[in-house]
């Protein structure tokens, strides 16, 4: 099919690569002419693994293009899908980037008697699609909807895993304004195997916010028994966690082997949730919540422990060396979560925000960011670490677990470590090394011999 994803962030360019590996023709719009560029030259804009593979091999195969122009893309298109940014205002959902994109596509749409069909990708609160982007699409073609087809796809992908979580999704929903709209959208996905799930756009929009709640709540569920187990002697928030995972309603037993679901890696203490989607998504639904007069006070409480979570964690740095005034301290890994550079929302720039206010000098490092304004960034770990009072891993990056802590203990001015991911429990670390893992209580009365996870 002919294809056009306007907005080519995260989601806009692996879904439109990923539909021109899969056979269709597609034009990827921004109005960034920077992107366009950078499409056009068959480079991705941002790092996301595999991308860069399939977008050069889409360009060389003439399978794929950027362009700037909008309204040219989506007339000759059959499907044009709405894939712009969908920011916080406040905590309400800022809807001016999809609000100035439907107009363009709009303007698409007005000439010719081809059936055509817009379909929102973007994250939106229930009642957007047949809404605001219905309105702005008959009020700027002069037609009514169905003469045009309208769809809500939301997007399931991880940041990280973008690529592969498009060409194998575990779902695809769609909200379909009319029989015909779904149609387009299901010979779009027709390769997929998964369940197909077709539905009204209001259950769409839900759909995906429901998702992104559960695995916020997850996380804050998590770090309510990290912070409380921080405060508790005697406990330690893995081995709680992981007596909860054996329930086999949590982790089921086929065929004599116990299945550890993808799910339960939320489910554990860490820094926070961040990123582009959990924050500005839970305050979103807060928002709306609100404004349909039932509130969401589950929700609430899920923002409030994860306001306090960067907090806490300075508090654990603070504790180890005393004070943290004039103190030099190392913080590893600024991205949101491994695999990815995407600094936004990201719960290490929260601790660092924390940790100056309490007048530490921060130094960082992050395997894939070397500048962020405002902030030492160094070159290797070693840099960051070296002449530090204490340092602090933010980001769970794998490589972090295999530094040789030995020779960069020694670089320390002092030799203390606040894992801030619990990712470097089994890592090699020397023992005139402090390591402070994340929760554990004071004092921790260490676990007779055997007392660890049995498997
Ligand atoms: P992004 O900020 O990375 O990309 C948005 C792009 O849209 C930018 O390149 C911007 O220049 C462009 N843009 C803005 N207005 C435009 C216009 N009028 N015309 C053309 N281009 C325009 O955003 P993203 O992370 O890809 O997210 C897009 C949507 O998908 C959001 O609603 C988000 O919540 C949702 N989503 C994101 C993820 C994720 O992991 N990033 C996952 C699922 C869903």
């Amino acid at each position: 099919m002919r294809v056009t994803v306007v907005g080519t962030g995260y989601v806009g360019l692996v879904t439109g690569a990923c539909l021109a590996r899969l056979g269709h023709d597609v034009t990827c719009v921004d109005n960034a002419p920077e992107r366009v560029a950078a499409v056009n030259s068959g480079r991705a804009p941002f790092f996301e693994p595999g991308l860069e593979e399939i977008l050069t091999g889409a360009i060389r195969d003439g399978r794929l293009r950027a362009s700037s122009n909008t309204a040219a893309a989506v007339a000759s298109s059959q499907i044009s899908m709405l894939a712009v940014g969908t920011p916080s205002r406040q905590g309400e959902i800022d809807l001016s980037y999809l609000s100035s994109a439907a107009e363009e596509i709009g303007k698409g749409l007005r000439d010719g008697s081809q059936y055509r069909v817009v379909v929102v990708k973007s994250t939106v609160v229930p009642g957007t699609a047949d809404t605001l982007v219905r309105g702005i699409l008959e009020r700027v073609t002069g037609r009514i909807t169905g003469e045009f087809g309208l769809a809500m796809n939301p997007e399931f992908l991880r940041e990280g895993s973008a690529v592969a979580d498009f060409l194998e999704p575990d779902r695809i929903v769609v909200g379909e304004w009319d029989l015909a709209s779904g149609r387009a959208v299901a010979e779009l996905y027709q390769s997929f195997e998964c369940p197909k799930i077709f539905t009204t756009l209001r259950n769409a929009e839900m759909t995906k916010y429901a998702s992104n709640a559960l695995l916020a709540t997850l996380v804050s569920f998590a770090n309510e028994f990290a912070a409380l187990c921080e405060a508790t002697p005697g406990t330690d928030v893995e081995q709680v966690l992981n007596g909860l995972f054996l329930d086999r309603r949590l982790s089921p037993i086929r065929d004599g082997s116990r299945i550890t679901p993808g799910i339960l890696a939320y489910l554990r203490a860490g820094c926070g949730f961040g990123g582009s989607c959990l924050p500005k998504d839970v305050a979103a639904l807060r928002h709306f919540a609100r404004g349909q007069g039932v509130g969401s006070p589950l929700l609430d409480g899920v923002a409030a422990v994860n306001a306090r979570r960067p907090a806490q964690l300075a508090a654990l740095v603070e504790g180890a060396i005393g004070s943290l005034h004039g103190a030099a301290i190392a913080v590893l890994g600024l991205a949101f979560k491994p695999g990815t550079d995407d600094l936004r929302d990201s719960p290490a720039l929260a601790i660092i925000r924390e940790l100056e206010h309490r007048g530490a000098e921060v130094r960082a490092y992050d395997p894939m960011i070397s500048a962020v304004a405002g902030l030492t960034v160094r070159h290797s770990a070693f840099e960051a670490v070296s002449g530090a009072d204490a340092a602090i891993v933010a980001t769970a990056w794998p490589e972090f677990a295999e530094l040789d802590w030995a020779t960069l203990s020694k670089a320390m001015r002092r030799p203390i470590l606040v894992d801030g991911r619990n990712a470097l429990r089994h890592a090699a670390i020397p023992d005139d090394m402090t390591l402070i893992s994340i929760g554990i209580g004071p004092e921790h009365v260490k676990e007779p011999e055997g007392a660890t996870l049995v498997h």
